[in-house]
This record gives structure tokens, C-alpha cells and sequence, in this order.
């Protein structure tokens, strides 16, 4: 188990106490809340539907932003659980040299977590496509109850889909939001399956690993590309590496793997906190 007093929790103390710490998250950390259908808190949207999609046609833009808006009301009281608060107090305690996540939620930074890099983006946050012009979903959510007045309400009961939004069935007559500065088209300032992680995203991330003494992986299996290539770059510098999730990951066999904890990121990154306080 992972009690503050446990072997594991000594050795990842151990490793933490050598140098600030690269701290990487996945789904792992968000599913870890309690909010067993929000897979979205964790993962980049995983519908069927690709940018190009999104981008090309307004069936698919209808159904975005209607299963935004009816997903939207069982989603908006998600807050960050234990194990951002974690993450935030070690940042706070000197152990971090920065988080790096593929989650979308933008609760690291809800946490307090202030050295941030969201390889995927932040589903909290809207653009538009032409200008770059920002708004918050909520926000953009407010524009699409205007236009579409009573439209959440009339499907409430739509089943929740794995990405957090809902599946709404009939959005034929739904009025898209349009960005109010430009009029031009508005998405999430997420990286879309067929999209990659912007330049400047991945270098803050490449900044991060540069400045620790060792990387911690918490609630990743490791399946997506980008995160790999952070790995390969504390790998490359000889870095220790440690690994926190429930079930297999990628790295399991491999010889760079310092330390191996089969369990929640929550509960360890909890002990963890507690041992360092402890000063043990
Ligand atoms: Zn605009």
C-alpha cells in the first residue's frame, strides 16, 4: 500500500528531496476525483469526431456545442480533487520544477499549480479560429442560451459521453455561438485528435523536464505520443524516473524505470505530502 510510512512513499521522497522533480499527469489524476464518467477531465476529446470535421461542417459544430451545452450541467461543479492539491503544495514546497499534463480540465491551475504546461490545451478555454480572439466557455455557453433559449433544459436527461459532453440527439435547429469580436468561428483551445501540441506548448513543457533532477509520471499510461517524447528526453539526460498509475503503462519494462507504484496518483501524491511535511 501507499502509506506515508510506506517503502514507496521513502523512495519517491527520496527522489523528490534530490532536486526540483518534473511532475507529468494524465487522466489518472482527474479520474482519481470520484467522477467515474468524467473521462474527459483527463483526455483529449475522444468522439468520433476530428477537427477537420469540426472545422468543414456545421452538422458537427451543432452537435459540439449542443453536447457542450447539455454536458455542461452535470460537469460544472467538478473541482480539483486531493491530488492536484498535492501537485500544488509540492510546487509550493520547492519540489517541482514545473507540471507538465495532458489533461484538458484546467484543474492544475484551479489547484494553484503556477509553472503550467497543458500539452493539449484547456477545454475551459474558447478561441476563435480567425483572430485568436479568447473567451471562457462559460461565457460562450451564455451566447448559446441566448440563441438558443431553453434548449439545455428540454434535453437535460441526454446521456453523458465519455468526453464529458452529452449526447444530444436533436440539434438540427441549434444556432451555433460565433466569436462577437469577428463573427468568425469559435472552438475549444484543445488539441484535436489530427492537430498537434502547439510549438511554444511543448518547448515550456521541454523547459520543465531541462530544470529537474528527476521526472514522476502520475495517472499516464503513457499511450500518447507527445508525453513520450519528454520521456525520451529525461531518458536521454540519464534522469530518474518514477511511475504512478493503476494498470500497465509503457514503461513498465524498460531499464530506465526507477521506481514502479501500482496505484491512484491521489492517494500517493497525498502520502507523499505528508511525508515531506514530516520532514521523514
Ligand atoms: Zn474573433
Amino acid at each position: 500500500m501507499t502509506g506515508s510510512a510506506s517503502p514507496e512513499i521513502a523512495a519517491l521522497a527520496e527522489m523528490v528531496r534530490g532536486g526540483p522533480v518534473a511532475m507529468l499527469t494524465g487522466a489518472g489524476i482527474s479520474t482519481d476525483s470520484g467522477i467515474p464518467d468524467y473521462r474527459g477531465a483527463g483526455t483529449p476529446p475522444r468522439t468520433a469526431m476530428r477537427i477537420d470535421q469540426f472545422m468543414d461542417d456545421a452538422h458537427y459544430r451543432r452537435r459540439f456545442w449542443a453536447g457542450a451545452r447539455v454536458g455542461a450541467l452535470r460537469t460544472q461543479h467538478i473541482e480539483p480533487n486531493a491530488g492536484h492539491l498535492a501537485i500544488a503544495q509540492l510546487e509550493r514546497l520547492g519540489a517541482l520544477s514545473g507540471v507538465v499534463t495532458q489533461n484538458v480540465d484546467g484543474l492544475h491551475a484551479r489547484a494553484g499549480t503556477a509553472n503550467l504546461a497543458e500539452l493539449h490545451g484547456n477545454g475551459a478555454v474558447i478561441r476563435c479560429v480567425p483572430h485568436d480572439h479568447r473567451f471562457t466557455r462559460t461565457e460562450v455557453l451564455g451566447w448559446f442560451d441566448l440563441a438558443n433559449p431553453g434548449f439545455a433544459e428540454t434535453h437535460a436527461d441526454a446521456a453523458i459521453t465519455p468526453d464529458g459532453d452529452a449526447a444530444v440527439r436533436e440539434f438540427d435547429q441549434v444556432t451555433v455561438p460565433v466569436c462577437p469580436a469577428c463573427g468568425g468561428m469559435l472552438r475549444p483551445n484543445v488539441v484535436y485528435f489530427g492537430e498537434h501540441v502547439p510549438r511554444d506548448v511543448f518547448a515550456h513543457a521541454e523547459r520543465i523536464v531541462e530544470a529537474a533532477r528527476a521526472l514522476v509520471i502520475a495517472g499516464s499510461s503513457l499511450a500518447v505520443n507527445t508525453p513520450v517524447r519528454l520521456v525520451h528526453r529525461a531518458q536521454q539526460r540519464g534522469l530518474p524516473i518514477a511511475v504512478i498509475n493503476r494498470g500497465p503503462t509503457a514503461l513498465d519494462e524498460k531499464p530506465s524505470l526507477t521506481l514502479r507504484i501500482e496505484g491512484g496518483a491521489t492517494e500517493t501524491l497525498t502520502a507523499l505530502v505528508e511525508r515531506l511535511a514530516r520532514g521523514a
